[in-house]
């Protein structure tokens, strides 16, 4: 399985905005983007030249930005794609519901992980149960009704009870509802786009496949 191993705040700058991908970091004075806040590369600072913005770019950059957000490879992301077109309904919120319903996003949106990629990782090591069998899948999708909740014998890592503590502030989405006293959470019902992110411009990206 390949992974992203350059430097995750780059894909912050590039997208002109944070994305959170380092957990706790992003919330400190040690925050990238908050220091350079430019793109990445020799000519980061350089500005854009007049004309340049154009609709294709748009659309590749609303793409990158979810693919980046949610930590997933292109070719994962077209397939994603597909499979949301093919269903019934409208194809941007199919795809924001493919992605949101990932384990390793569940993890994160319970607050068991302070990031996705550590959600990734956690998943990966086996510290997570979907109805109460290990899955150690991260792109597993979830499904109405399913509970996801550490490992009994997880319960207990510093690093879970640390990400609990810190995501507090956070809260759950509506369609997860979080039992703090068992640790685990439901999915009660279908991701809904307008719950997640006003700023997520899936119509574009529809449009960058579609071509
Ligand atoms: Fe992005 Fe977080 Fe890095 Fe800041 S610390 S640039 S928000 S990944």
């Amino acid at each position: 399985m390949s992974r992203y191993l350059d430097s995750v705040c780059k894909l912050c700058r590039r997208e002109g905005e944070k994305l959170f991908l380092k957990g706790r970091r992003c919330n400190g004075p040690k925050c990238a983007f908050e220091r350079r806040s430019y793109p990445p590369g020799q000519h980061g600072q350089t500005p854009p030249r007049r004309g340049r913005e154009n609709n294709y770019r748009r659309q590749l950059r609303a793409k990158q930005k979810v693919k980046r957000t949610y930590g997933v490879f292109e070719k994962q992301f077209r397939n994603y794609y597909f499979r949301a077109a093919r269903q019934s309904g409208i194809a941007g919120e199919n795809l924001v519901s493919f992605l949101e319903r990932r384990l390793d996003n569940v993890v994160y949106r319970l607050g068991f992980a302070t990031s996705r990629n550590q959600a990734r990782q956690l998943v990966k090591h086996n510290h997570f149960t979907v109805n109460g069998k290990r899955v150690n899948i991260p792109s597993y999708i979830v499904q109405v009704g399913d509970v996801v909740a550490p490992r009994e014998r997880s319960r207990n890592l510093a690093v879970i009870l640390e990400a609990l503590e810190y995501s507090q502030h956070r809260g759950a989405p509506e369609w997860l509802d979080v039992d703090p006293e068992k640790a685990e959470g439901r999915v009660q019902g279908p991701p809904v786009v307008e719950q997640i992110s006003t700023d997520l411009e899936t119509q574009l990206i529809i449009e960058l496949y579609s071509r």
